[in-house]
């Protein structure tokens, strides 16, 4: 088990960003709060926090993975084009339920949508 402190600051820059962040994005943002954080210890942390589900690890076609806080709802995320980033739209959605073919087993889905963020349009 890590120490506290190093979880706490992850959980914070994930709930400051409001987005799923990659483990080089939580290291970056880690590092204003605590300047000598590490890397081994973030990917530590990150490993325990998500067998914990503490947070969630998300992955994108063509994307490195990501990490982000356990949602409330299902929702959908959306990637920009032009920065690369993945943000949660805050819209309540359902996922469409489906009739899986024999020997399929459907445990989870995601919906994504694909443009261009504030920042970039
Ligand atoms: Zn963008």
């Amino acid at each position: 088990m890590i120490q506290t402190r190093q979880r706490e600051v992850i959980l914070a820059v994930l709930q400051e960003a409001g987005r799923p962040l990659t483990r080089e994005e939580i290291l970056h943002k880690g590092r204003d709060r605590i300047e000598r954080l590490g890397s081994a210890t973030v990917d530590r942390a990150i490993r325990e926090m998500t067998a914990e589900f503490y947070i969630i690890g998300v992955e994108f076609p063509g994307q490195p993975r990501r990490y982000e806080l356990p949602a409330e709802s299902e929702h959908p995320h959306f990637i920009c084009r032009r920065c690369n980033r993945v943000f949660d739209l805050p819209i309540k959605m359902q996922l469409p339920k489906i009739d899986a073919p024999s020997g399929f087993k459907v445990s989870g889905g995601e919906i994504i949508y694909s443009g261009t963020c504030p920042d970039c349009k």
